[in-house]
C-alpha cells in the first residue's frame, strides 16, 4: 500500500475545522437509549454516532448486543439528528445487514483485526462498496498485523480507510484496560502520514479519569480523531460502564482540549516540535519505567543473594554486562563512553538498591 492523499479524502469531505468526533455507547441497548444519547450529541462537536450492535465479549455471559434490530435505531437516530453512523462488523453477514441498513462507516474490532481469514471475508462482503472502514488496532502489539488488515481492505479496492488506536492487552494489569504503547501508532503514522489516525481513549482507558489525557496526547501526536464511549448514565451502561463518559463531559472535554491548527509557518513549525516533543515524552516514560522494571528485579536478585549469604558486586557478571551492552550500543549509533556512563549510573543504582535489601 502507498502512501496517497486519498487515503484522507472521505475526512477531508467532511470539512471539519477540528479533529473528528466519533461519539456514543459501547452498545446499543434500547431504542430509547440510542435516540437519547444521539439528541444530546447532536449540538456538540460529534459528526458520527457510534453504538455496537454484536459485542465481542472476551467471556461469555456478557452482554452480547440486540443484534440486527439496533441497525433501525441506528437508521433511526440518523433521521432524527443528521448524525452518521458507525459500527462494528466481524463478518461477512454483519457487513450485509449494516449495508441494508445503510450504516455510514463500518469498524473493524481489535479482536477481528487478528484474524486474517475474517478480515479478507470482510473485504470481500465490501467490494464495489464506498463504505469508510475503520481498523482497530489488534489485541497484540503487532504494526505488522494491523496494516495487513488495512492493506486487505485496499487491495479489495476500499479506498475509504483509517485506523482507530485502542491500546493493546498485557498479561501485567497496569493502570490502562490497554496499554497505549504509543509507538505503535507513531511508525505507522510515519509510514502512511494520509491514514487517517483516531484514537479511542475508552477501551485504553478502561476508566472514566484518565480520558481526557490520553485525547490530549492524541492531539499532541497529530491524531485525526477522537472516538469516545458516551452514554447519558454511564454507570447503568450494559458493558463497559466504567469507561463511558457522558455527553456533557464529553462536550466540554472537546471545549478544554488544546487543538492546534495549522495555520501559518509559525504554527506548522511549533506543531511539528510539539509532536516530536510527545514522542520524545513517549519514549521517556518508558525509559523510567523500564527502569523501574530492571530495578524491581535487581531488588530480587538482591534477596537471593541475602538468603544464600553472596556479596552484592560480583565483577564477572558486571563486566559481562558492560561488554554485552557496548556492542549493543554501537548497533543502534550510540557511543561507547555514553553507554559506559549510562550503564555505570544503573549499575550503581542496582547496588543501592540491593544493598538496602541486604542490610534490611
Ligand atoms: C468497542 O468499540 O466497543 C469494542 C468492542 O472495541 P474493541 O474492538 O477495541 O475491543
Ligand atoms: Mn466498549
Amino acid at each position: 500500500m502507498e502512501n496517497n492523499k486519498n487515503l484522507r479524502s472521505w475526512l477531508d469531505a467532511f470539512g471539519l475545522d477540528h479533529p473528528l468526533v466519533i461519539a456514543g455507547p459501547c452498545s446499543a441497548e434500547t431504542e430509547e437509549q440510542v435516540l437519547k444519547i444521539a439528541h444530546q450529541l447532536k449540538d456538540t462537536d460529534t459528526t458520527v454516532l457510534r453504538a455496537g450492535i454484536w459485542k465481542p465479549r472476551t467471556r461469555p455471559g456478557n452482554f452480547e448486543g440486540v443484534g440486527a434490530l439496533g441497525l433501525k435505531w441506528l437508521q433511526k437516530a440518523k433521521e432524527e439528528t443528521g448524525l452518521l453512523t458507525t459500527t462494528e462488523v466481524a463478518n461477512a453477514n454483519h457487513v450485509d445487514l449494516a449495508l441494508k441498513h445503510d450504516v455510514d462507516i463500518l469498524w473493524i474490532g481489535a479482536r477481528t483485526t487478528v484474524s486474517p481469514f475474517i478480515v479478507q471475508e470482510i473485504a470481500e462482503a465490501l467490494k464495489g462498496t464506498d463504505k469508510v472502514v475503520l481498523v482497530k488496532n489488534p489485541v497484540n502489539p503487532d504494526l505488522s498485523l494491523w496494516l495487513g488488515a488495512v492493506e486487505r481492505l485496499h487491495t479489495a479496492n476500499i479506498n475509504n480507510l483509517g485506523v482507530i488506536h485502542r491500546g493493546f492487552s498485557t498479561y501485567e494489569k497496569t493502570k490502562y484496560r490497554n496499554n497505549p504503547e504509543w509507538q505503535i501508532p507513531i511508525d505507522l503514522q510515519t509510514r502512511f502520514p494520509d491514514l487517517p489516525l483516531i484514537l479511542d481513549p475508552s477501551h485504553i482507558a478502561g476508566r472514566r479519569d484518565i480520558i481526557f489525557d490520553l485525547c490530549q496526547t492524541a492531539l499532541d501526536l497529530n491524531y485525526d480523531g477522537l472516538m469516545v464511549e458516551t452514554h447519558f448514565d454511564p454507570d447503568s451502561a450494559w458493558s463497559d460502564a466504567k469507561q463511558q463518559i457522558t455527553p456533557e463531559t464529553l462536550d466540554q472535554m472537546t471545549v478544554d482540549l488544546r487543538i492546534r491548527k495549522v495555520e501559518d509557518d509559525t504554527v506548522v513549525y511549533n506543531n511539528e516540535l510539539n509532536t516530536l516533543r510527545t514522542q520524545i515524552d513517549v519514549i521517556d516514560n518508558k525509559l523510567v519505567e523500564m527502569m523501574g522494571k530492571r530495578m524491581k528485579i535487581a531488588d530480587s536478585i538482591g534477596m537471593l543473594k541475602k538468603k544464600n549469604n553472596v556479596a552484592i558486586l560480583q565483577n564477572r557478571r558486571w563486566n559481562e554486562i558492560l561488554g554485552k551492552m557496548i556492542l549493543e550500543g554501537e548497533e543502534n549509533e550510540l557511543s561507547e563512553e555514553f553507554m559506559l556512563r549510562i550503564y555505570k549510573a544503573i549499575h550503581q543504582e542496582s547496588i543501592n538498591h540491593q544493598k538496602r535489601i541486604i542490610n534490611k
